[in-house]
């Protein structure tokens, strides 16, 4: 088969990305290993992703946010951060005074079904579901692609969005820092029994960090961050026990917690490719960029650079020019790296102090917090810097000072 474009990925990225170009007239092929029907209907799998004013703009241009219904969008007012016994933490409040919110909360395989919805019929795009790719070849003239099902694709472009251990990343001879934080993260859905005021919180506790994402009608997403021995035994508690356990993490300041989903874990790595882009190849979302899952800012990510190599691609299929030109390609790696790297870096940083339990680290934080509730220029930069490392809700926009 001999395609324009080949996709490989169908998660969240792979997929916007092909929106972004069903309209050029090129011939797209996304190449997924999952079923057409876990696309299509994806099961909850706990992410609630705060998505920033920038991203629900992206995704209302590719059709994509209008396809989720009101009961998907929770909104997040304001957010607090809280370090160790401290009471009030620091607060963040939209920057704009006509702001009502910071963000928005959409759970992933919402995103992802409306995602999928907005491809499914679009007659420039085909869906190869449930194979996967098994090996890439690049050279300056085509790229060709092994599937598992024994076919073979030759295309202009092949871009890879096969999530932050990607293969094609490293068959294509890309190196990327890689980092294991040695923890894992749960997620789950749980009710409240008092209000969360749309708030988000983020606390850095001892042994442990915890964040409460405001959901609709009382519930809200509960993320946990624990050594994964301590989180084994958390997994493995009956619900009245995990109840219980939850509540008394969270110091019973939002009266008894309720499961009201399944829950899910995922291992804390971040990875950053050395390069984002080869010979007629080029990564987008967690494949160029795997954020520390604690940020709220890997998906944030993945449409910026779904936005800049769609466009870079656009403006040359106008024009007559090859899609796949080096120049083309470098241009989007300086492009994404901008907009991730000093993000990446400041998230690396702080995850690492904001997770440090020594006394010296808990103590240089609680002065930071302290710091910049009362200095306005200083409480800014924190809360910047702390949207790389907190759950994100911080980035949208800036906090009153
Ligand atoms: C707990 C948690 C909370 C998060 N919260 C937020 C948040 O609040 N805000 C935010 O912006 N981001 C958040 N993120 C990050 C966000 O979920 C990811 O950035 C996003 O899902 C990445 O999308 P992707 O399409 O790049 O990769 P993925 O979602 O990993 O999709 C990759 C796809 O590629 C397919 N694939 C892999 N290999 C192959 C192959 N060889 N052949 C064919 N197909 C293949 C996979 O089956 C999968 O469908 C969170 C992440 C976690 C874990």
């Amino acid at each position: 088969m001999n395609v324009d474009i080949a996709i490989v990925g169908a998660g969240p990225a792979g997929l916007c990305l092909a929106r972004s170009l069903a309209d050029t007239g090129l011939s797209l092929l996304v190449i997924e290993q999952q079923s057409q029907d876990a696309l299509q209907e994806p099961p909850f799998d706990g992410r609630e992703i705060a998505l920033t004013p920038r991203s629900v703009r992206i995704l209302r241009d590719l059709g994509i946010w209008q396809r989720l219904g009101p009961a998907d969008i929770s909104p997040l007012r304001c957010a607090r951060v809280l370090n160790g016994n401290m009471e009030h933490g620091l607060h963040v409040t939209p920057h704009r005074r006509d702001d009502t919110e910071l963000g928005f909360l959409v759970p992933n395989d919402r995103i992802r079904r409306a995602a999928y919805a907005s491809v499914e019929h679009e007659p420039r795009i085909t869906l190869a579901c449930g194979t996967s790719v098994e090996s890439v070849v690049l050279n300056d003239s085509i790229a060709r692609l092994h599937l598992s099902n024994g076919s073979e694709v030759n295309a202009k472009l092949v871009i890879a969005a096969d999530s932050r251990f990607s293969r094609l990343r490293r068959d294509a001879g890309i190196a990327a820092d890689m980092h294991d934080f040695g923890k894992t993260m749960l997620v789950c859905r749980m009710a409240l029994e008092k209000p969360h005021g749309d708030e988000a919180l983020e606390w850095f506790g001892h042994a442990q960090t915890l964040a409460l994402l405001p959901l609709l009608n009382g519930e809200a997403s509960a993320v946990v961050t624990l050594p994964p021995e301590d989180m084994r035994r958390l997994m493995d508690m009956d619900e009245a026990g995990f109840n219980a356990e939850i509540g008394r993490r969270f110091d019973h300041r939002f009266g008894a917690m309720r499961l009201t989903s399944t829950r899910h874990t995922y291992p804390l790595v971040g990875v950053y490719a050395r390069r984002f882009v080869a010979e007629r190849f080029a990564l987008i979302g967690d494949a160029a960029v795997g954020m520390h899952p604690v940020t709220a800012h890997g998906f944030n990510l993945g449409l910026r650079s779904v936005e800049a190599l769609a466009s870079l691609i656009k403006q040359a299929a106008e024009s007559g020019r090859d899609i796949a030109s080096p120049d083309l390609l470098r241009r989007y790696q300086r492009m994404h790296r901008h907009a991730t790297w000093p993000l990446y870096a400041a998230t690396m940083a702080i995850v690492k102090m904001y997770t440090n339990d020594r006394p010296i680290a808990r103590r240089a934080r609680s002065v930071l917090l302290q710091a910049s509730q009362t200095l306005s220029p200083v409480r800014y930069a924190i809360a910047r810097t702390l949207a790389a490392g907190g759950h994100g809700v911080f980035s949208p926009s800036r906090h009153r000072g």
